[in-house]
Order: structure tokens, then C-alpha cells, then sequence
């Protein structure tokens, strides 16, 4: 039996039947982690001593049978932006590169409470400003279904991770689809949820007002009983939801025949590979056949949906990064200064690369006077235009299907030289983020043997009705099983 492969479900049986111990399960991910990992380069820092520990207690738990959770004794792996506490977390840039935060992020705590147990932090597209993790500052990941192939971005290094079986599931975080985008590239089911369903606090932030937290696994029971523990109300982040967190497990086997489906008409136009617009139909059809209604509807502004995701990005991420300066967190390069202006510059020409200056550098632009209103403000209003586009469309209908992205995963290489090409790869996924509409990616075919996503886009706080669709979808089909061959 190949540990590293099964869903947290099936782990979670054998940990409580004592059939193994999570010391065991956890050092076997470690070795496979150190046997497998040098060709994808999913993982930044690999936590040995932190995993043996927390398995170690999580294996006391159980034994006394105290606050057993379903994640206890699991092993998992985090995007390198949120906050573990004596643990680097690098965000994979240079100016980053030594830091050691003090403190935990909310997810982390949560997943500790939990009894999950930590064996490292992900590659990750510089501060998640990309479609490729080729903005990763340190190397880059490879596509475990063809290594000369990108894993997606930002959250690259999760969903490599997580098809290559190096967790058993991995945190991402989504602030234009570095969730899904990368889920549907590696053939693993992610989900972005609502804005403010999950804590942001201890996220180094990329645009406060998109970033969303959200988990990668094989499945979409996994999906539900992840998210089940990390959301929730937080103080410490006042954009939360006070309402509380269903049990989603509890309801996923819920009946779906008759929920409507709609099928947004403005992301099926010419563009689409030929092999994702087919897997994509075979599953309207999936869907058709486990008794759901299918409407057509039409999110009237998409084509509005990445100047106006990429021109509030710039602008909020230029005042984010703002806090890079050299005096406080990470690198700080002094050489000769004369005053603190010099050290501000000198670390940040240093310390970003180029990426990540051209955003600034843009949303600067963007946010000075006199182009404030032109563009920013312009921005504002066009994303309240989308907001309603996806509220009206999901007023006739329960949920949309949308694919994750217009190809599969490009070659290494394919996009560096253009960043216009890389942003456009982000197509299907950047309007859910400014509307703050959950949205979850699963497998759903293959195109030139490289797998296909497709997403279920929801309600506001919905949640629930993706998973159950999610979940009767993969009740049906095998897409989801399929592992690539290292
Ligand atoms: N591709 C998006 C970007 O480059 C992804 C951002 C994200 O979700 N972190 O902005």
C-alpha cells in the first residue's frame, strides 16, 4: 500500500485503527520528499524535526483518544506566504529569504490545533505575482505530469506537491486563481472560498482585498474536511465572517438533481484548446446525467475581468510591498549609505525581481495623482460591475462551470519573455477574486495527455453547494485518481 497516495479519509481510517502510526506515515513523506523532490522542486524548506515532533503528539492524541480531529496526524505542506512561526516563510523572493516570522498565521494555528502535521513550505511565484512559479526567486518547479512543463502559479509548488503525493494535502492561497489555476494544471481539486470565509492574518498580503486562503487535495471530501478546519471567524481579522462554519462533510452526499447549472457563454469562445473545450462538455454532460438543469447565462463584463483584476493588483500590491523597506522585515542592504532613503533602495533593487518591480512600479502609476481617477477609481467601479454580473447570473442558478484556464500547462520557458501572454493565462479565473465568489477546481479530463480543470463557481458563503456537486461528479468519473508517473 502506497501511503503517500491515499486521500486524508482513508489515512484518518488507518491512524485510528492503529494500523499506523502517524510517525511512521509522516517519516515515509518524509523520505519520499527526499527521494522524489529534487525533479519536481516542489518544496522550498522540508520540516523534518517540526513533523516528527507534531506526529509524535498527534500519535499521543490518538492513542489516548483526546480531540482527535480527521486531520490529526496528517501530513501536509504549505504555500511559502503563510506565517509558521520558527519556520522561514519566504515568500520564495530574495528579500525574504532569511525570514523567520514570530509569529503563527491563524491557518497555521488552526492546523496545529487540529493535529495536522507540517512537513514544509511550497515554491510559490514571487509573493504570488504569477502563472508559472517561474517568478520564484529560488528555482523552478516542474509539472510532476511532464517535468518540462509548469505546475501553474503562484501556488505552483502546492499543487506540484500534491500530485506528486509529496502531502496528503497541501494550503495555497488564491488572489487571482493561484489556487485553481495550478489545481487544474496538476490534476487536483482546490478551492478558492468566499473572501473573508477563511483568516488572512499572518498572510503576507498580496492585494488585502482579493487574497483568499484555501486547501489542495486529491479529492473534494478532502477539500470540504480541510476547509471545515481552517474557516471561521477570527479577531484578528476583521474582513471574516461571523457566520459560522457548516459541517460540509456532514451534507456533501446531498441529492443535486435538479440544481441548475449555468454555463457563463462568454468563456466558451474561440481560444480554447481543442481537448479542454471537449473535457469540459463531457462533464456538462456528466452533470445533465446526474439529473442537474443546464442553463446558459452570461456574465456580461468578463472581458473586463483581467485589466480590471490586473490594474487593482498593481495598485494594491505596490502599497503592500511598501513595508519591504530594509529597516523591518527581511534583507536589508546598507552598503555605504548615507541615509535611510539609500538603505530602502538599495534593498528593494536588490531584494525583488523583476516581476515584482514592474507591478509596483505600475500600480504606483496607477496611484498617483492625477491617474488615480482615471484608473484606480475607473478599476473600482468595473469590479462592482462584475460583482453583479456573477450576482445576477447566480440568481437563476445555483452554481456556473467554468474551465480553469484556455490550455493545459505550458512548457518552462514558454510565457517568461511575455508577461501579456502569462497574464491572459489567467483568463477564467481573475473575476471570481474581485466579486469574492467561492470557486473550486477539479479534474476533469486530459488534453494531450496533460490534465484538464474545470471550476464550479458559487454563491457568496456557498461553499456547501460546490462541494456537493463536486463530490456527486467525483462519484462518477476517475479523472481525480489519475497520478502522474515520476
Ligand atoms: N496569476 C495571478 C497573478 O499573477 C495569480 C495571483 C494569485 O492568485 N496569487 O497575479
Amino acid at each position: 500500500m502506497e501511503l503517500s497516495t491515499l486521500t486524508i479519509q482513508e489515512i484518518h481510517q488507518l491512524l485510528i485503527t492503529k494500523k499506523i502510526s502517524s510517525v511512521e506515515l509522516t517519516q515515509s513523506m518524509l523520505n519520499r520528499i527526499h527521494d522524489v523532490d529534487s525533479k519536481v522542486k516542489s518544496y522550498v524548506t522540508v520540516t523534518d524535526e517540526v513533523a516528527l515532533e507534531q506526529a509524535k503528539r498527534a500519535d499521543e492524541r490518538i492513542a489516548k483518544n483526546e480531540s482527535v480531529t480527521p486531520l490529526t496526524g496528517i501530513p501536509f505542506a504549505m504555500k511559502d506566504c503563510i506565517s509558521t512561526r520558527n519556520v522561514k516563510t519566504t515568500c520564495s523572493s530574495k528579500i525574504l529569504e532569511n525570514y523567520v516570522p514570530q509569529y503563527n498565521a491563524t491557518v497555521t494555528n488552526k492546523l496545529a490545533d487540529a493535529g495536522a502535521v507540517l512537513v514544509g513550505k511550497t515554491n510559490m511565484d514571487e509573493f504570488g505575482m504569477g502563472s508559472s512559479c517561474e517568478n520564484s526567486a529560488f528555482f523552478n518547479t516542474r509539472n510532476p505530469w511532464n517535468l518540462n512543463h509548469v505546475p501553474g502559479g503562484s501556488s505552483g509548488g502546492s499543487a506540484a506537491a500534491m500530485s506528486a503525493s509529496l502531502a496528503s494535502f497541501t494550503i495555497g492561497e488564491d488572489t487571482g486563481g493561484s489556487v485553481r489555476m495550478p489545481a487544474g494544471f496538476c490534476n487536483v481539486t482546490g478551492i478558492k472560498p468566499t473572501y473573508g470565509r477563511v483568516s488572512r492574518y499572518g498572510l503576507i498580503s498580496l492585494v488585502s482585498s482579493f487574497d483568499c486562503i484555501g486547501p489542495m487535495t486529491r479529492d473534494v471530501y478532502d477539500c470540504a474536511t480541510v476547509l471545515e478546519h481552517i474557516a471561521g471567524h477570527d479577531e484578528k481579522d476583521s474582513t471574516t465572517y461571523q457566520s459560522p462554519v457548516p459541517n460540509y462533510t456532514q451534507h456533501i452526499n446531498k441529492p443535486i438533481n435538479k440544481l441548475k447549472l449555468g454555463i457563463p457563454k462568454e468563456y466558451f469562445v474561440a481560444g480554447m484548446e481543442a481537448g479542454v473545450e471537449s473535457a469540459l462538455q463531457e462533464s456538462i454532460r456528466q452533470f445533465e446525467k446526474l439529473g442537474m438543469e443546464i442553463h446558459e447565462v452570461s456574465l456580461p463584463h468578463t472581458k473586463y475581468g483581467l485589466p480590471v483584476y490586473y490594474l487593482l493588483l498593481f495598485a494594491e500590491a505596490s502599497s503592500n510591498l511598501a513595508r519591504f523597506d530594509g529597516t523591518r522585515f527581511g534583507l536589508s542592504k546598507s552598503d555605504n549609505a548615507k541615509d535611510v532613503i539609500d538603505i530602502y533602495l538599495q534593498t528593494r533593487r536588490e531584494g525583488f525581481d523583476d516581476e515584482v518591480k514592474r507591478r509596483i512600479m505600475l500600480g504606483a502609476y496607477a496611484l498617483s495623482a492625477g491617474y488615480y481617477d482615471a484608473y484606480y477609481l475607473k478599476a473600482q467601479k468595473v469590479r462592482t460591475l462584475l460583482r453583479r454580473d456573477f450576482e445576477t447570473a447566480l440568481a437563476s442558478c445555483d452554481l456556473l462551470l467554468a474551465p480553469t484556464c484556455p490550455t493545459t500547462a505550458f512548457k518552462l520557458g514558454e510565457k517568461t519573455n511575455d508577461p501579456l501572454a502569462m497574464y491572459l493565462s489567467d483568463i477564467y479565473v481573475v473575476a471570481t477574486n474581485p466579486a469574492g465568489v467561492p470557486a473550486m477546481a477539479l479534474p476533469c479530463g486530459f488534453s494531450n495527455d496533460m490534465p484538464v480543470g474545470m471550476q464550479l463557481i458559487g454563491k457568496h458563503l456557498d461553499e456547501q453547494t460546490l462541494f456537493q456537486v463536486g463530490h456527486a461528479y467525483q462519484q462518477v468519473t476517475d479523472w481525480h485518481k489519475k497520478l502522474p508517473n515520476l
